[in-house]
């Protein structure tokens, strides 16, 4: 094997990059994480501003048997709270607590659709279903991050008599592989109820992903000091192993037949095995084919092509708001982690045919078309709500509370604007339109308690953490998928066509999240892995 500074690079310090980096440290590789923003972390990052504590990215996180092991398998030491979640419609509000909320949740949906109990009995009886299928899914640690050689409790007490379980259920839920907003459609015809129950999903979720989430919202778990700490958590492991981290470094060309990448001020490093664990577009948008062999070179350009054809999935607004009103105001109403509609219609075809009309019109309709739609939107909405200072005392200054508020947005509609020239006065209306909708439903006392508020759009997303279409968990949904899509495949999820190179994170699996990013991230690293070994061998 060659003498390279470093055996991997990996472009791309968010939660996949920092996983795959710690992988490969442990196991006394040479290897080098380049991130392009001062801090790593991506999606999965906390900040703090006039004493007040937030979230950038992801709110809370699910286990789903994955960041557990991978923390007890790299020996990190993290502390956690739980992180309940509330739901409301209207001014009827449940609090998440175990297994029996799904008849609260029944009991809520009964009372604000009373003429449709059948179908919402139909809608339990389906996530009750679903439920025994994730108990099953993430019945144990996942295997990925089990020492399978010499754990043999695992393999015989745990592994074995999960298999042929897994298997049973993997069929079960490929079979639930539609759109959820289809399937409701099969048993939902009250379209009120169906919108509520899907809304705040990506556009055409799959169904088991979407109908999941009830046993999900039971698995959310809080790091205590907020989410980046699982980002600092890795970042110092691997440093600890002897990794090294470089920010600010954006890598803007890879040459793969020379395995070397080069930065924004056009200096080079040689890599023997490279992880991509940033946009998946870029990546093939920078990487350059001349002197590969001319059939690698084709299959390079046919997954360019359809990459680039792909677009991102739904990306999110979110809005941060510092209050002069103590916790105890917000506690009373809901929990930290809160899904809230504040009307019982639905979007209907709001954010669908309505937005599509706007978009595919822009030039023929004025601003006030654009803010009367911005209004039903906003009125109409699933808000996601986010109290720090609720899942942990001491995260936001005495008496008063952050509050961060986000919706799923249309990264078009924000870009068409910008180009327009009026993005600040856009953003202005639409966070004056959340105010105002949950100053007027949900915690009325708001509005008059505001210190200071901010706000990320799509385009901060793109701009921040360099993802197309501003997309926070990877490709759009619909039904062929330009990556891996069955979990039995996901070991495969990781390859590219280049030599030496492997992808992980957001772009390399569908539907993607944290943990997914993490199953990837560690998947790489044992590519880059086996390969170096086999290299060694030779
Ligand atoms: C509001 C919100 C809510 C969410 N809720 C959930 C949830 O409930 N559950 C869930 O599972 N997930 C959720 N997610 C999604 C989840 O946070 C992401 O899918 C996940 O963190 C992606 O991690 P990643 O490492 O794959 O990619 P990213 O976090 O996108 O990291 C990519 C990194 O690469 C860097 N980079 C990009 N280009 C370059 C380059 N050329 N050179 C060097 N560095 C580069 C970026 O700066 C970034 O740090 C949410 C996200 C948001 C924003």
């Amino acid at each position: 094997m060659p003498e390279y500074k470093y055996n991997t690079i990996i472009v791309g310090g968010g939660i996949a990059g920092l996983t795959a980096a710690a992988y490969l440290a442990r196991a006394k590789q040479k290897v080098l994480l380049i991130e392009k923003n001062k801090e790593c972390g991506g999606l999965v990052n906390s900040f703090t501003r006039d004493g007040f504590h937030f979230d950038t990215g992801v709110r809370a996180l699910e286990d789903a048997g994955i960041i557990f092991a991978m923390l007890k398998d790299l020996k990190i030491q993290l502390e956690v709270v739980e992180s309940p979640v509330s739901l409301g419609i209207e001014d009827e509000i449940i609090h998440i607590e175990n297994l029996d909320s799904l008849l609260k949740y029944r009991d809520l949906l009964t009372k604000i659709y009373p003429e449709s109990e059948g179908e919402i009995n139909g809608i339990i009886k389906s996530i009750r279903k679903i439920m025994k299928y994730m108990d099953v899914l993430y019945g144990i640690e996942n295997p990925v991050f089990k020492e399978l050689k010499s754990d043999r409790d695992f393999i015989f007490k745990e592994l074995l008599p999960w298999l042929p379980k897994f298997i049973f259920t993997v069929g079960k839920i490929n079979r639930m592989n539609m759109p959820v907003e289809d399937y409701l459609g099969t048993i939902v015809k009250n379209n009120s109820l169906r919108d509520i129950i899907s809304q705040h999903f990506f556009k055409n979720t799959p169904a088991f992903f979407a109908m999941s989430y009830f046993s999900l919202y039971l698995d959310y778990f809080y790091p205590k000091g907020g989410v980046g700490k699982l980002s600092e958590a890795l970042k110092n492991k691997i440093v600890e192993y002897g990794g090294e981290i470089k920010t600010e470094t954006k890598i803007t060309e890879v040459m793969a037949e020379e395995c070397i990448v080069k930065d924004q001020n056009n200096n080079t490093l040689k890599y023997a095995n490279l992880i991509w664990s940033a946009d998946l577009k870029t990546l093939y948008k920078i990487t350059r084919t001349e002197g590969l062999l001319p059939r690698i070179r084709i299959k390079a350009e046919d997954a360019k092509n359809k990459f680039l054809k792909n677009r991102g999935g739904d990306s999110v607004f979110s809005l941060f708001i510092e209050v002069n009103e103590p916790p105890e105001s917000f506690r009373k109403i809901a929990y930290g982690h809160f899904f809230y509609t504040p009307s019982r219609l639905g979007l209907g075809d709001t954010h669908r045919g309505e937005l599509h009309y706007l978009l595919s019109n822009f030039d023929k309709i004025g601003k006030g078309q654009i803010l009367a739609w911005l209004d039903k939107f906003t009125r109409l909405n699933t808000y996601e709500i986010s109290i720090p200072v609720l899942k942990e005392p001491g995260l936001a200054p005495p008496g008063k509370t952050g509050v961060i508020i986000s919706l799923l947005a249309e990264y078009d509609l924000f870009s068409i604007i910008q180009k327009e020239g009026w993005l600040d006065e856009f953003i202005k209306e639409l966070e004056n339109r959340i105010l105002s909708v949950i100053s007027g439903s949900v915690y009325p006392f708001l509005k008059d308690k505001i210190i200071d508020c901010f706000s990320f759009s799509p385009l901060s997303i793109e701009n921040r953490i360099g993802s197309s279409e501003g997309a926070i968990t990877g490709w759009e949904f619909q039904k062929y998928m330009p990556v891996i899509n069955k979990i039995q495949n996901s070991d495969r999820s990781v390859l590219t066509p280049f030599p030496s190179i492997y992808q992980a994170g957001q772009w390399a699996y569908s539907p993607a999240g944290v943990p997914m990013s993490i199953l990837t991230g560690k998947l790489a690293a044992e590519k880059a892995l086996k390969q170096i070994r086999k290299f060694k061998n030779r």
